[in-house]
């Protein structure tokens, strides 16, 4: 076979577009990421090793070199690691498998400022070597395979793969230096890059000049290491490596279990969302070690779903090391160490809820969404979560606790309000909270989608039930000061009863409203049904065919009411009020955000009214 020329997948040539455009500051850290790469290749290699001893045993010793010819520019990145077959070569090095990357890219702006702070949490692994060469060559040989291939790129859209020789297994990733990066052809600033980004890597990294080799970084499984002789910078880069992050991390949890189970955990909070948080497909990114070998990081029950934002490694004393990853799941010590880490990460988390509320303020904007799926989820935690949860209320602007709510509430009220919806702008507008601004009754402002779930699952705090506002009467005659009202509420009798006449099917009910102090009407959810937006969701996913009927409210306070009131009876009242009542209702679907069922019929009413207004 000789050599192929292919091209990269469109979202790699557009990452590459952006690495050789706009990273420029910080490229000393394609360093770290190709030293990251060849760390986990012989972390993977080691794994496979345990059960094909074979694929080892002609090189057991695993190490990374770092060899410079300044004479041909070049620098090369090596190890001795699981290498790369054909496939895997094209796939790993021309592809981003990663579910979401085309979304994420859609949303780069072009401003080469904003795009490297959004790149920034994506990461860009093996192709920010292209910010410093000018091509890219990989030389590599799959453990206990024949075949080697050599792999070359300039980075602009294509890459060929062609046979090669190489003598040993592993990978060597050689980078033709650009013309202003001859820096990373000097031994002392290699050693500063690799001592500041990559000192915690847990194998030894040699430095070749003229034959000669020299180890660079301190070669030890940093989470072994005492608290009190890592450092904050330390911690950093190691989560860098471990987690594939390129932010810092919010916190850094790492301690010691001793007992009926042994383990090392060293976990990271990330101090901003990633791009994929919400992707079905992700899963958490806690790797597996049994006595310093990496094993997995996929152990699915290793860490709640609800925690998926938690990043780092445990490293345990207490499994075999040739356990089958499929096997590991339903192991009971997984488990254990599971229940470790939720109470120390709850345990933690509360610490910083109570000690620095701000900071925790910008965890919650972050990953509050995700928490709250423990709520949801069957949990033996779900106490902790809520004391954990934090909130927007129409009170103002600071997050409030359940606690805090609870002690604002008012004379009368046993209930919490809530509203959900899409966005807060919106939840602001709705007419469902005039009453209760009115009143001076504190609402919680609800906007992740699991807010629709769990709420129905919890059901109450500390005794007070969970209420929508958007359900069921509002009752709020009994809280808090007496409306302050702009006219006393007119009969409006005759009025309901024509208005449920023309209004006939399309509602369940047309009552007088409770919630309402400025807009003439909304619409509410019976008691016994779903809560409107849940509805709506429930649609959207096709979990739910036909919506069930809503309860239209008028303001009798509001002049427009006055005015319908005081028509009824009148020669000619019998059509405008059926123009009327489909008008309200109309306007009161355009409130809550839904789309009008029949936007001409709205439309020809309109233009009828406002001609008899106008006199025409
Ligand atoms: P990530 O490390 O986050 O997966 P990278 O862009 O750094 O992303 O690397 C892409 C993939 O290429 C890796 O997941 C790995 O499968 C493969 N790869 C990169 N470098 C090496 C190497 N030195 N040895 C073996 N495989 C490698
Ligand atoms: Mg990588």
């Amino acid at each position: 076979m000789s050599e192929e020329r292919l091209s990269f997948q469109t979202e790699v040539g557009r990452l590459l577009h952006i690495v050789a455009n706009s990273l420029y500051s910080e490229r000393q850290i394609f360093l770290r990421e190709l030293i990251s790469n060849a760390s986990d290749a012989c972390d993977r290699l080691r794994y496979e090793a345990i059960t094909r001893p074979e694929l080892v045993a002609d090189d057991p010793e695993y190490r990374i070199r770092i060899v410079v010819d300044k004479a041909a520019r070049t620098l090369e990145i090596a190890d001795n690691g699981i290498g790369m077959n054909r496939a895997a070569l094209v796939d790993d090095l021309g592809t981003i498998a990663r579910s979401g990357t085309a979304a994420f890219l859609e949303r780069l702006t072009g401003d080469a400022r904003k795009d490297m702070a959004m790149i920034g949490q994506f990461g860009v692994g093996f192709y920010s070597a292209f910010m410093v060469a000018d091509t890219v060559a990989v030389v590599t040989r799959r453990a206990g395979e024949a075949e080697a291939w050599r792999w070359a790129s300039d980075g602009k859209g294509t890459f060929t793969v062609a046979p090669a020789e190489k003598e040993t297994r592993g990978t060597r990733v050689i980078l033709s230096l650009a013309a202003d990066a001859d820096e990373f052809l000097e031994p002392a600033r290699l050693a500063h890059v690799v001592k500041t980004y990559s000192d915690h890597i847990a194998i030894p990294i040699l430095f070749v000049e003229d034959g000669a080799e020299e180890k660079i970084n301190a070669a030890a499984a940093l989470w072994m290491r005492p608290r009190a002789e890592i450092t904050a910078a330390q911690y950093a880069e190691f989560y860098h490596h471990v987690g594939h992050a390129f932010d810092e991390p919010w916190a850094t949890l790492h301690w010691r279990a001793e007992g009926t189970i042994e383990y090392t955990a060293l976990l990271f909070i990330p101090s901003t969302k990633p791009f994929d948080l919400f992707n079905p497909e992700r899963k958490h990114r806690v790797k597996l070690y049994v006595r310093r070998v990496f094993i997995t990081e996929n152990c699915d029950g290793l860490v709640p779903a609800w925690l998926r934002f938690v990043r780092g490694l445990v490293d345990t004393e207490d499994l075999p090391l040739n356990i089958s990853r499929e096997l590991l799941q339903a192991n009971p010590r997984i488990a254990r160490i599971r229940s470790g880490i939720v109470k120390r990460v709850l345990g933690d988390l509360a610490r910083k809820a109570e000690k620095e509320p701000d900071a925790f303020a910008a965890f919650w904007d972050n990953f509050g969404g995700v928490l709250k799926e423990g709520l949801y989820e069957p949990s033996e935690h779900r106490d902790e979560i809520l004391a954990l949860a934090r909130f927007r209320t129409t009170a103002g602007e600071t997050l409030a606790s359940l606690e805090d709510y609870v002690g604002r509430m008012k004379e009368g009220q046993s209930a919490i309000y809530y509203l959900t919806g899409e966005d807060r702008a919106m939840l602001d507008q709705s007419p469902h909270l005039e009453g209760f601004r009115a009143r001076g009754i504190e609402v919680l402002l609800l906007t992740d989608p699991i807010d629709e779930f769990w709420i129905p699952a919890v059901r109450s705090y500390k005794e007070k039930p969970f209420r929508s506002v958007t359900k069921g009467g509002a009752d709020l005659a009994g809280i808090g000061e007496a409306l302050a009202t702009e006219g006393e509420p007119v009969d409006v009798g005759a009025l309901l009863a024509l208005l449920k006449l023309a209004l006939k099917d399309a509602v369940k009910d047309v009552r007088v409203s409770d919630r309402l102090t400025e807009s003439p009407v909304c619409l509410v959810a019976d008691e016994a049904d779903l809560d409107i937006r849940l509805e709506r969701l429930l649609k959207q996913h096709r979990q739910l065919d036909e919506a069930s009927l809503r309860i239209l409210e008028i303001n009798p306070r509001h002049p427009l009411m006055r005015a319908l009131a005081a028509d009824v009876g009148r020669a000619g009242a019998a059509s405008r009020l059926e123009d009327a009542a489909w008008l309200l209702l109309d306007q009161a679907r355009i409130m809550d955000g839904d789309p009008l069922p029949d936007p001409a019929a709205f439309a020809r009413r309109m233009s009828a009214v406002m001609a008899r207004a106008i006199g025409g």
